[in-house]
């Protein structure tokens, strides 16, 4: 497990540890013994399979390309996880995911354990007939350790539900007569997949920061401001005020909670800046994110980049570097891109006073230690970007029933279970010294603990 998730892993069991009040049937040397081996279970993966894809490429050079499957953890059900698609993926990085998703099951009692998968290339140097070699290869190389009761991958960064359709086919050309359609998740609605699921991941994200910042601080303005935590100082600081936000990353994840936050009727948000692998686009008066999601659909997902572009749009924005979009003068940032984007060298110019992590590990374990201690709220990665997962989860149960659900459904049992996570964490996190992330892990590892205790695996 890489440094950070494994050492706020192990703060969580410090802190259980000697909480006693925690598994109380455990005592003295039984309980540090336990615990040691919890250690053990939760800070190393049960497997990393690697393989090198052969793939013949169209001018018939034949090449290898590294991948990986990673099989954290499935205490708690069969492993889950995307499938990356990047050319700087490597094997601690896919370890470090899996563990995440272990993690983000377990917070949001979805019955999967955590699993991630990697591929070392940039999807936009293949082909689509070498990259559907590609999809076709990864199943064959892994199909071993595949399946709907095993493993379910499902997309992640540079991949999408043409690669799940092209890896479920394949699945089921390997096993003809076996159980196929929940083999992977994020597949297209014809081919099984759940409506919901592509927006689930945006919607998730933006359904977290809307709830902390509005249900819950609006039932709880009492008890909130009795507190004498920092953080409940910052929500409470926020309210009212129209809240500026700034969206890092416009795909599939970024652009979704964009739009959702221009279109809240609960929040009173003006997002006035969004960026890409290109452009940040800044206007202090707010931005027409519905026409910037028109002019992504037309453009192969990228933001304008030009003046003239932005005036076919009728749209004034300043025009900056990528990455200044994480040093504006906002109250949110929706980090919605890459991993380690803010860390020990740029974290003193971020002025955001609510970071919602909509990728996973977009913040390093320094940088989050130092915005934390400043009163910053982080929300976590594994609280806020589960609606990928859990609409995966959805999505497997209707390929076990064949029946399906509509897209409001979808909506509601996705709300329904990510309200009932933040109902037992907020609690705790305004309640307590813990910073959000440090909460939701210590939530994760306790019903990960609990399981593995009465399963007696803790000797
Ligand atoms: N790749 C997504 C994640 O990191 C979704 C995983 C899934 O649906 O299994 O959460």
């Amino acid at each position: 497990m890489a440094s950070q998730t494994g050492s706020i892993v192990q703060h969580s069991l410090d802190a259980l540890l000697e909480d006693e009040t925690f598994l109380p049937d455990l005592k003295e040397q039984d309980r540090q013994q336990a615990f040691t081996s919890l250690t053990a279970i939760l800070s190393t993966p049960n497997h990393i399979h690697k393989s090198f894809l052969r793939i013949a490429l169209e001018n018939g050079k034949v090449v290898r390309i590294p991948s990986f499957r990673v099989q954290h953890n499935n205490t708690l059900g069969p492993y889950k996880g995307g499938i990356r698609f990047h050319e700087s993926v490597n094997e601690d990085e896919v370890t470090n995911l899996a563990s995440l998703m272990t993690l983000k099951n377990a917070l949001h009692e979805v019955p999967f354990g955590g699993g991630k998968g990697g591929v070392v290339l940039n999807p936009r140097n293949y082909s689509v007939i070498e990259l559907h070699q590609i999809c076709k290869k990864y199943v064959h190389y892994f199909s071993d350790i595949l399946g709907p009761d095993k493993d379910i991958p499902a997309p992640d960064m540079g991949t999408g539900d043409r690669e799940m359709d092209w890896m479920m086919a394949e699945y089921k050309s390997i096993r003809p007569g076996a159980t196929y359609r929940g083999s992977f998740t994020g597949k297209s609605i014809i081919n099984g997949g759940s409506l919901g699921r592509r927006e689930a991941t945006g919607k998730g994200v933006y359904f977290t920061y809307r709830y902390m910042m509005s249900d819950f601080l609006n039932e709880n303005r009492e008890w909130l401001d009795a507190q004498e935590n920092p953080f409940a100082q910052t929500a409470l600081d926020q309210d009212g005020k129209p809240l500026k936000m700034a969206v890092q990353g416009f795909g599939n994840v970024g652009s979704v909670a964009a739009l959702e936050a221009y279109r809240c009727s609960y929040l009173n948000n003006k997002i006035v800046a969004v960026s890409d692998r290109n452009v940040t686009l800044y206007n202090p008066e707010g931005l027409d994110i519905p026409a910037l999601v028109e002019f992504t659909d037309k453009n192969e997902g990228d933001l304008p980049t030009t003046e003239a572009e932005l005036n076919g749009l009728e749209m004034k924005a300043d025009i900056l570097d990528r990455e200044k979009v994480l040093y504006l003068d906002v109250d949110v940032l929706v980090l919605a891109a890459l991993e380690d984007q803010i860390h020990k060298d740029n974290v003193e110019q971020v002025k955001a006073k609510i970071v919602v992590e909509g990728a996973n590990a977009p913040v390093t374990g320094e940088a989050d230690e130092y915005l934390a201690d400043n009163g910053v709220i982080i929300v976590p990665d594994i609280l806020a970007n589960a609606g990928g997962v859990i609409v995966s989860y959805f999505e497997w149960l209707q390929g076990r029933e064949t029946q399906f659900y509509s897209e409001e459904q979808v909506y509601d049992m996705l709300f329904e279970k990510m309200q009932s996570t933040m109902d037992t964490i907020l609690p705790q996190f305004f309640g307590d010294p813990f910073p959000l992330r440090q909460n939701c892990y210590i939530h994760a590892v306790m019903k990960l603990s609990t399981v593995l205790f009465r399963q007696g695996k803790l000797y």
